[in-house]
């Protein structure tokens, strides 16, 4: 049977925001970051990183480096008895990057090709699932992945906040992801 998952935005969400995070050292989890996740998988839901990461094809880091980061992200949560099931990256843009990555793919958020195939991979639920980030390209990318989403204040998210794009609408606005993750407990027990 599908499981439902909780999609998370990496950078602003997860962790501080920094612009084109390119030093493993600078990764810096919010102080609820790893009680969060644990809530969450203790609760059943598959957790899975959805990150647009064009620094990749704009050349300010590689593919390794995404991954190494990641490593890096594992690590710190694993002190906290806490765990990412999966990660998704897209490291296209359509205009700013060289080849191989210049392209309009399909995964690169607003697009849910990142959700969409995640699912696929570890039979997730869309319908029974939420995603957290802290731009309208997040919520947007929830959405047209049929899951509700939650826009988190963290990051870019109080300025994203002021300024909707015409029809964007979250499911819920709230200050960080552990008030977004107590949102999904909460309505998921209903
Ligand atoms: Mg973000
Ligand atoms: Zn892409």
């Amino acid at each position: 049977m599908s499981r439902p998952a909780v999609f998370l935005d990496r950078d602003g969400t997860l962790i501080v925001e920094r612009d084109h995070l390119d030093r493993i050292e600078a990764i810096q989890p919010f102080p609820w970051t790893a009680d969060a996740l644990r809530l969450l998988n203790r609760a059943g839901y598959a957790t899975v990183v959805i990150t647009n990461q064009s620094g990749v094809g704009r050349g300010f880091f590689d593919e390794a480096f995404v991954r190494a980061t990641h490593a890096a992200f594992d690590a710190k949560l694993a002190k906290g008895d806490a765990r990412i099931d999966a990660y998704y990256f897209c490291p296209h843009h359509p205009e700013e990057a060289r080849p191989p990555y210049l392209r309009a793919c399909e995964c690169r958020k607003p697009k849910p090709g990142m959700i969409e195939r995640a699912c696929r991979d570890l039979d997730l639920d869309p319908a029974r699932s939420v995603m957290i980030g802290d731009r309208w390209i997040d919520v947007a990318c929830g959405r047209a992945a049929g899951a509700r989403s939650v826009l988190v204040r963290t990051g870019y998210g109080a300025r994203e906040e002021r300024h909707p794009p015409d029809g964007a609408r979250a499911d819920a606005i709230l200050n960080n992801l552990m008030e977004a993750v107590g949102w999904i407990l909460r309505s998921s027990s209903r």
